[in-house]
């Protein structure tokens, strides 16, 4: 597999793409899809047939036998149904058929998909409907079709629709936007690359432990001898059988049309990150999900397990993922380019400043972006960005906003050649900002990196929020300059008002360090602490306002997300809760007494074997604090026990709100007592593989 050619070959050998297209489908058909997909233009229904009719022939010539409308639930995975093409025409005969009505609509069973009451049980009709925008692919067997999933009355239930409409929101304000200041675009489209951060595991560990696979978090654990203190995994050479993996995902995805680019060993032992080539926000979107789920499927081919939750260990990092997010225009030129002289630059001017309103505006919809029980863990933990949303530029952007500010001319910051000192090695152009690793929304460059989402999320929510606030900047910002006579003062006049307002989401300094809280707080800037707290101004009314504004979602379509986001929320605690009262009662307590008994029993056989005096003082210490620890840990279970029946009882937000003020610290009390019951047992008892097991797997 290591000629270029064979590589260049498989990539998207296994997509409907528009080279297939082409290929496949006659002239006018392919034209009439082909605008559909760049201008995302209403589908000619009349081409439907000969559509499904290419897809199928290419689908089964390269071994599919079925198909599937693809969606992606509230839930926040995927869901498909698959659908034989074989038909039997009579004479025990049968043909491959798919028509152009299967390919546009699909009828699945919706009444076991989160809705968030927008649809009673017995109301079970949904439809997906495809999106011709996202190619089809062919996977196990299988042809995929990407579509929208909504509910009979038409409301969204799922993540694309509203990630469609928010693209269409921003597209059509930003090409008023920009014609108003002479310099129009055709048409505006969001790119996203998302950074995937994974772990590995050896698959035998995490069958052995029932928080990994129900939760795929550990809920216990006393910390390894060894964790991430040296920093030696992270960038550190790939261990063979990772290496293994990594390649053939490579492989994999490649044939799926998705460019992977960039892997490596993340901070935490066991953790590593994949990068794609950014692309279309909501293939972006689509791209990512697949991804996940490839690395979860192969992983057992290497005996390892993937673990893409946000939290699987404590104590060393969790895994997020890094939203990068840049507009494009018609010819695929990235309008966050700062350029040579960004002063004059006026479409990123008014971008930059777009966003910098959206983000300070809509701070809270942004933090509920990221919000879910596992990112809880790991939001403000000194490994990921704390639950304040703020904004870095860098010294040169942030001097060229105070220009504006100040009303005062702006001196470019160029970039300079430096020398490294030694002769050999070429001199390297120094950027005109150095990176902030601490920020949850930072500038890199040529396009805003927003790193506050957990890995296991599907980032659909955090770009419909971005393209939704920044095509209201738009329509504000177009509004006001429609309205004025010298435009080009009002639009000086514009940026100055904006960044003077903004202003306060800018933060440079170290956003992890308890200082900047204070400050946060003190600039009267939105702190979230947790995902319950996050949802609750989901549904505020300036976010309602938003979406409505812009018929990306309604307000039925908002409150339901959010009873399910609550819903989803109390789930999650109460299976942790339930797995931790059950490996505790099951597995921790009768070990620790099994090990008690046996301790016992030693020193009484020692204590037989020389009756003039045996010093047993070990044992008998161990006995006395692990007796203790026993106790306790039965009584923290009974504490867990209560609290959790009691939250059982509660309903939607109230319930969340319960799980987190009430049970999680009863499950944080239960897990120290058994954690130190773990340091203390010896190793042949304890009944699960350890964080060092976990972490430092002996044969990868
Ligand atoms: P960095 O080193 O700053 O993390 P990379 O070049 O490694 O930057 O890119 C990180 C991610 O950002 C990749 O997925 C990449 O494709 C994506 N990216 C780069 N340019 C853009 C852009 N214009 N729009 C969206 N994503 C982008
Ligand atoms: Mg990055």
């Amino acid at each position: 597999m290591a000629h270029s050619e064979q590589i260049t070959e498989i990539f998207a050998s296994r997509v409907f793409s528009e080279d297939v297209m082409e290929q496949r489908l006659p002239r006018e058909v392919f034209d009439s899809l082909r605008r559909t997909i760049a201008s995302g233009s209403e589908i000619d229904p009349g081409i439907a047939d000969a559509v499904a009719a290419a897809m199928k022939d290419w689908a089964v010539e390269n071994g599919a036998t079925h198909f599937s409308h693809w969606f992606q639930p509230l839930s926040g995975v995927t869901a498909e149904k698959h659908d034989a093409f074989l038909t039997p025409i009579g004479g025990g005969k049968a043909i491959m058929d798919f028509s152009g009505k299967e390919l546009i609509r699909g009828e699945p069973d919706a009444s076991s998909f989160p809705s968030g009451g927008l649809r009673a049980t017995f109301e079970a009709r949904g439809y997906t409907a495809w999106d011709p925008a996202s190619y089809a692919f062919i996977k196990d067997g299988s042809l995929y079709i990407p579509t929208a999933f909504c509910s009979y009355t038409g409301e969204a239930l799922d993540n694309k629709t509203p990630l469609l409409r928010s693209m269409d929101a921003l597209n059509a304000e930003g090409v008023r936007l920009f014609s108003l200041i002479g310099e129009p675009v055709e048409r505006l489209t969001p790119t996203v690359g998302a950074e995937q951060e994974y772990f590995l595991l050896d698959e035998k560990d995490y069958k052995a432990r029932r928080d990994l696979y129900y939760c795929g978090r550990t809920l216990f654990g006393a910390p390894a001898v060894k964790g991430q203190e040296l920093d030696d995994h992270y960038f550190g050479v790939l261990p063979t059988k990772v290496s293994m993996f990594m390649r053939e995902l490579d492989l994999e995805l490649w044939r799926l049309g998705i460019p992977a680019k960039t892997k490596h060993n993340e901070a935490a032992p066991a953790q590593h990150e994949l990068a794609p080539i950014y692309t279309t926000v909501n293939i972006a979107v689509d791209q990512n999900l697949l991804m996940m789920e490839c690395m979860k499927k192969l992983a057992p081919k290497y005996g390892m397990t993937c673990l893409l939750s946000e939290k699987p260990f404590d104590g060393i990092n969790g895994s997020g993922k890094h939203n990068n997010w840049s507009l494009t225009d018609e010819r695929g030129d990235n309008l966050l380019k700062p350029g040579h002289s960004p002063e004059k630059n006026k479409r990123f001017l008014l971008i930059l400043a777009a966003v910098l309103r959206a983000v300070d505006e809509y701070q809270d919809l942004l933090r509920v972006s990221a919000a879910t029980a596992g990112n809880d863990y790991r939001l403000g933990g000194n490994e990921a960005p704390p639950a304040i949303v703020s904004v870095f530029l860098g010294g040169a952007l942030e001097d060229l906003i105070d220009s504006f500010i100040e009303e005062r001319e702006y001196l470019p910051h160029r970039k300079k050649d430096m020398s490294l000192g030694a002769r050999a090695v070429p001199p390297i152009r120094q950027d005109t900002a150095d990176r902030n690793r601490t920020s949850p929304f930072a500038f890199t460059g040529n396009k805003f990196e927003f790193r506050m989402l957990g890995s296991s999320q599907n980032i659909a929510l955090a770009n419909i929020v971005l393209n939704t606030a920044v095509a209201d900047s738009f329509a504000e910002f177009a509004d006001r300059l429609a309205a004025a006579d010298d435009r080009e003062r009002e639009l000086r006049a514009l940026l100055a008002d904006t960044f003077r307002a903004h202003r306060r989401i800018l933060f440079s300094g170290n956003s992890y360090s308890p200082e900047w809280e204070a400050e946060a707080g003190a600039r009267g800037l939105s702190i979230l602490r947790t995902a319950p707290e996050a949802y609750e101004r989901f549904a505020a009314e300036k976010n309602v306002a938003l979406f409505e504004r812009f018929g990306v979602m309604s307000r039925t379509e908002i409150l339901s997300r959010r009873e399910v986001f609550f819903d989803a929320y109390r789930k999650i605690r109460n299976i942790e809760a339930r797995t931790m009262l059950e490996m505790t009662i099951r597995d921790f307590i009768p070990a620790v007494s099994r090990y008690l008994s046996d301790l016992s029993r030693s020193v009484n056989e020692r204590k037989a074997a020389l009756p003039s005096g045996a010093n047993c003082g070990c044992e008998e210490e161990l006995i006395r604090r692990l007796s203790v620890l026993l106790d306790r840990a039965y009584r923290d279970f009974r504490a867990l026990e209560r609290a959790e029946a009691l939250a059982a009882e509660k309903r939607e937000s109230t319930a969340a709100f319960y799980y987190k003020d009430q049970v999680m610290p009863k499950m944080a009390a239960l897990r120290r007592t058994v954690d130190e019951m773990e340091t203390l047992t010896a190793r042949d008892y304890w009944p699960v593989p350890t964080y060092g097991d976990l972490t430092y797997p002996r044969d990868l």
